[in-house]
């Protein structure tokens, strides 16, 4: 199978079409497009019925198998072992609850305990596999600006992976303490921590200025190193993404929820919309998904572009507590364009009006496409937090923030639709990851209480004990104590490559 942009290049030009080995390596397309599969590989009726009788990592063999098809099935194998196994604190990877009358897909198994484990797992594997592929002598050196999450995430995933370095910039006081640490004793030969005198910002906009800079990207070629980043555009960490709708959908077959060909939704808690897209494949592909929800916090751009065909970055950014949701522009979302239009120049002309002036019209004929696989809705905090009580008083469940957001849209599509299909909440972060607002949520004083001492309180409320990760943290020695200038980041990178 061959990768293309969703700007066109490689669709007529079969020589700029990619394997899925470069398209890895690459990341984002030389024309500024983000690469696709040429054509979506179509499973039998009888696909999921199929996994229903394998485990998390055979699953995962099938399903990627059918687009990294210049990767052999051991490759495959190795990669999926290397990423899951022993790694999260379920053997079942991302098992699905049942609370109430929905399926809760817990994404959140992983060594971060959020749903950005499924991918950053097996991206560095499927990466490193890539480079010997294709002869690639160079290590690649990821660099990472993080506002917590994602930082965390890349870092357990890249940590002593042949002919990889991962570099993570976060903004010096910054981040919660939690985040601070998971990030700070990060063990591995290959991995840098650096906390920058800035904001968010200023470290996002000192890694797109090193990306950016030709003379350094020669310098460092020179000494073997090639700059990459782990960010969510990139394939390799969409595809692994895709595999969990069809494990899903496959557990409720197995435990009798549904029959094999039974159509099922799923609502997803939505940000950068990489999620939701690895859903949308999904259905692409043949399984039954009847309705993506896409569910958004007061950042409520995709909701009001679902419901009207038009794109607007020019509004306010709200700072919310679901914090992994606060976004304007959802990158991903150009994929989607592509596929539903399977015309390259009119997605570069919308992406261009994005930048130059903040939104596009994608037209009526969007509209009724959009409508076709997605409803959307978006809650604010206060609903947030009245949901996460009222689903713990009701069920003994405890949500997330996240979580809570994608069960209280759900809730909303279903009294609007009045659907009776089975639902999945795709949930994407262990409350224990929001001790504070959760707490708040419960009733719980959280205020003046250290971050373990908060997690002490919600284990005393959730029959889930805390994830090790988290709570393990206690004692770990600190690795990386290192500040740095805004200005002195390139130096850093530099002296890092060079080690
Ligand atoms: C990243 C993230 C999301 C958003 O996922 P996208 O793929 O960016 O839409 C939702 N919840 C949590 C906890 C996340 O970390």
């Amino acid at each position: 199978m061959k990768f293309i942009s969703t700007r066109g290049l490689g669709a007529t030009d079969k020589s700029q079409a990619m394997d899925s080995a470069e398209a890895i390596i690459r990341g984002l397309a030389p024309d500024g497009g983000l690469y696709v599969p040429e054509e979506l590989p179509r499973v039998p009726a009888d696909f999921a019925a199929q996994l229903a009788e394998l485990d998390y990592a055979r699953r995962a063999r099938r399903v990627l198998s059918l687009f990294l098809t210049d990767y052999t099935e051991e490759e495959i194998a190795g990669c999926i072992d290397r990423a899951y196994s022993g790694k999260f604190d379920d053997g079942r990877i991302a098992p699905v609850k049942q609370v109430g009358d929905k399926s809760v897909l817990e994404l959140w198994h992983g060594p971060t305990s959020a749903f950005k484990d499924m991918a950053l797992q097996l991206l560095p594997q499927l990466l490193s596999t890539a480079l010997k592929k294709t002869g690639e002598k160079n290590r690649v050196l990821i660099l990472v600006a993080t506002s917590g999450d994602t930082g965390k995430a890349a870092l357990a995933g890249f940590a002593d992976v042949d002919q990889t370095k991962i570099c993570v910039f976060y903004p010096d006081g910054g981040v919660s303490d939690i985040q601070r640490l998971q990030m700070a004793t990060q063990k591995g030969e290959n991995v840098a921590v650096l906390a920058i005198k800035g904001n968010f910002d200023d470290a996002q906009t000192g890694v797109k200025k090193i990306f950016g800079d030709e003379a350094a990207a020669k310098e460092l070629a020179e000494t073997g190193v090639q700059l990459s980043s782990a960010n969510s555009i990139n394939w390799g960490r969409l595809v692994p993404q895709i595999v969990y709708y069809f494990s899903a959908y496959a557990d409720l077959i197995a435990a009798g929820r549904i029959k094999a060909g039974d159509t099922v939704d799923f609502t997803v808690p939505t940000g950068n919309f990489g999620n939701i897209l690895a859903g949308f494949y999904a259905r692409q592909m043949g399984l039954p998904v009847g309705k993506l929800v896409c569910a958004s916090n007061a950042n409520n751009v995709l909701t009001d572009f679902i419901q009207t065909g038009y794109y607007d970055r020019r509004r306010e950014f709200f700072k919310t507590i679901s914090p992994s949701m606060d976004i304007l522009v959802s990158s991903n979302l150009e994929r989607l364009l592509y596929h539903l239009t399977g015309d390259p120049a009119r997605v570069a002309a919308w992406m261009k009006e994005l930048n130059e002036t903040g939104g596009y019209d994608a037209g009526e004929n969007m509209l009724a496409r959009l409508a076709n696989y997605f409803w959307a809705g978006w809650v604010d905090d206060a609903k947030t937090l009245e949901t996460i009580k009222a689903v713990y008083e009701e069920y003994g469940y405890v949500l997330d923030t996240h979580t809570a957001v994608a069960w209280a849209v759900a809730e909303a599509y279903r009294s609007k639709t009045r659907s009776d299909r089975p639902m999945v909440i795709v949930s994407t972060a262990s409350p224990y990851k929001f001790s504070s607002s959760v707490l708040e949520a419960l009733g719980e004083k959280a205020a003046g209480k250290d971050a373990f001492a908060q997690l002490e309180a919600l284990e005393e409320k959730n029959p889930v004990k805390a994830p090790v990760g988290l709570a393990g943290l206690k004692g770990l020695p600190v690795l990386h104590k290192t500040v740095v200038e805004k200005a002195d980041m390139m130096k850093a990178v530099k002296e890092f490559a060079g080690k």
